[in-house]
């Protein structure tokens, strides 16, 4: 199909916008959400492929955290410790600013706090010797009180050491709630939602730029601000940007759950939580980093299979349980684990890479594309 507008399109319905969000996951609907209620006349048109957004957002864990010790210690061996603290901060404060800007039971929100277990006694004794530190590195920069703490969790009748790193900050939410919630915001505010657009081009004209579809159709804007995360490259290759697929597998209703919260392991790589008397693990990709680097949505028989087994072997020993349904949503990684928050001319913006991290960091990176603008 090829588009051709009419003069009431041209001149009415797809005039030049003041702002174009392009991605409508988390990350955009909250910038277009910022930009909205500081701009109430500004005329702002929110652009995705998918009616309801396809990437991370709506196929996450649904866990509020920001990072586990064994997670962060891994995080030391890649960027230095002030970064690493200044993006646990970033993402506790997110966590806070979620909750009050959406409010804790219109986005499923419980604070039940996170457990780290260990299967391995070389990770245990990382975590042992640096939790101190990761302490005081969260208080300094965050203000919090004694982040983590050791908690006997044999009563959980895990196959793991008997001591976990608890951690009362952190909790979880509900995905599909948190999404419903943001997207009623932004059309109360009257923000322009234009889904179904798979955008092929950005083009900077006199003053403005252009995005255009894959069937001609044109949008124009003064600011373009860019929120496609993983799927970015395709629009701006120049950005070090590589995809991540991030699988979950789901089981039926369980009868009795000795467990209530999120649970990580392995570096932050294993993640796992109950659901509705169900129990959702996602995770593994570390074992097969070369095949999980694709925008591909269809998950793969071995990755799953390695969760199951997890299950079986470590969280429910001896005790049956079925599979309910399995999905997978595409994160966005990079050299560096921090997002790209930047202004690439007097006329377009963006706000990508969010290194598996964005539930977390959405309130804030919003606020600071909004500072980038006004
Ligand atoms: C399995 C899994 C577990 C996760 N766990 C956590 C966690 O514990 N904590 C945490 O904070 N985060 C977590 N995340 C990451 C979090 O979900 C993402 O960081 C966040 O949702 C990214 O939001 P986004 O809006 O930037 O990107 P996305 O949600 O991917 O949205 C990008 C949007 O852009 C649209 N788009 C892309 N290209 C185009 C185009 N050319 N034209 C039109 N539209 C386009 C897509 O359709 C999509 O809707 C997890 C993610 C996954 C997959």
């Amino acid at each position: 199909m090829v588009y051709f507008s009419s003069y009431w399109e041209s001149s009415i319905l797809l005039r030049k916008f003041d702002f174009i969000v392009l991605g409508a996951g988390l990350i955009g609907k909250q910038i277009a959400i910022k930009i909205k209620t500081k701009y109430p006349k500004s005329r702002i048109a929110l652009v995705d492929r998918s009616p309801i957004s396809y990437g991370a957002s709506t196929r996450n864990a649904g866990f509020a955290c920001f990072g586990s010790v064994s997670e962060i210690i891994d995080d030391f061996k890649r960027s230095p410790q002030s970064e690493v603290a200044e993006l646990a901060a970033k993402r506790f404060n997110g966590i806070v600013k979620l909750v009050e800007d959406f409010g804790a039971d219109n986005i499923g929100y419980r604070n039940t706090g996170s457990y780290e277990i260990y299967t391995d006694k070389i990770e245990y004794n990382d975590a042992l010797n640096h939790f101190e530190t990761i302490n005081q590195m969260l208080s300094d920069v965050a203000g919090i009180d004694t982040a983590f703490r050791w908690q006997n969790v044999q009563s959980m009748k895990m196959k793991c050491l008997p001591d976990a790193l608890f951690n009362p900050y952190e909790g979880m939410l509900n995905s599909g709630m948190l999404n419903e919630v943001v997207n009623e915001k932004a059309h109360q505010l009257g923000i322009i939602p234009l889904y179904g657009l798979n955008i092929k081009h950005i083009q900077k004209i006199q003053n403005a730029y252009q995005i255009s579809d894959e069937n001609g159709m044109t949008l124009t804007c003064d600011q373009l601000i860019i929120a496609t995360n993983a799927f970015t490259t395709e629009l701006m290759p120049e950005l070090d940007i590589v995809p991540a697929r991030g699988q979950i597998v789901l089981t039926k209703p369980l009868d009795h759950l000795p467990f209530d919260g999120i649970f990580h392991s392995d570096k932050g790589y294993i993640y796992f939580r109950n659901l509705d008397g169900r129990i959702l693990l996602g995770g593994a990709r570390n074992h097969f980093e070369e095949q999980e680097e694709t925008h591909d949505f269809n998950g793969l028989d071995n990755v799953q299979q390695y969760l199951i087994n997890y299950l079986s072997e470590v969280i429910l020993p001896g005790r049956n349980f079925e599979i309910e349904s399995a999905w997978s949503g595409i994160m966005a990684m990079g050299k560096e684990k921090v997002p790209i928050v930047k202004r690439m001319d007097d006329h377009l913006l963006v706000c990508v890479r969010m290194s598996g991290m964005g539930v977390a960091l959405g309130p804030v990176l919003s606020d600071e594309i909004l500072s980038l603008i006004s």
